[in-house]
């Protein structure tokens, strides 16, 4: 369908039956995969900060509900290692995936409800857990590029400190 023929916006309360992207697609894969909690509200930040501060733009994208925490061994998040493992294997395998960027970031509900920490000693368990999450990473896949950052939120702003991993 050519694109013309989509770009009409739909008027508040009605559905699209169909969207064209303005977006050009590119085939081109980048070898680079990162593992983010699923949060909306710092979806954004997360894709910015990856396309734009770490030039990984089309990189691979796992997100789930705290995101690395799921591969530090809680047994609350047996379930979601295993499949995060998965994923990961596959991605090595079919996209050949050599980097892999683990973030964790500040607020984060799933510490709080699932795991049930407060501050001020949530930080200090997600850098610790973003420790667990690599080594399991490179456990499992072998790859020795692996990155981890803090999301941390300043005056409405996020900033993405590295963490030694
Ligand atoms: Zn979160």
């Amino acid at each position: 369908m050519p694109r013309s023929a989509t770009k009409t916006r739909p008027s508040a309360g009605t559905a699209p039956t169909s969207y064209a992207s303005p977006l050009r697609y590119e085939s081109t894969r980048m070898h680079a995969a990162a593992l983010y909690c699923s949060d909306g509200r710092v979806g954004e930040h997360f894709d910015d900060f990856l396309q734009n501060g770490l030039s990984l733009p089309r990189y691979d994208r796992l997100c789930l509900p705290g995101g690395p925490a799921c591969l530090a061994g809680y047994p609350q998040a047996h379930l979601e290692e295993q499949g995060v493992v998965d994923e990961l294997k596959f991605l090595v395998e079919v996209h050949r995936l050599r980097r892999v960027v683990l973030i964790a970031h500040a607020s984060c509900a799933f510490y709080a409800v699932r795991l049930e920490l407060k501050e001020p000693r949530l930080e200090l368990v997600q850098r610790a857990d973003l420790v667990r999450a690599a080594a399991l990473v490179h456990r499992v896949t072998g790859i020795h590029a692996i990155d981890a950052y803090f999301a941390r939120l300043v005056d409405g702003e996020v900033s993405f400190e590295p963490v030694p991993v």
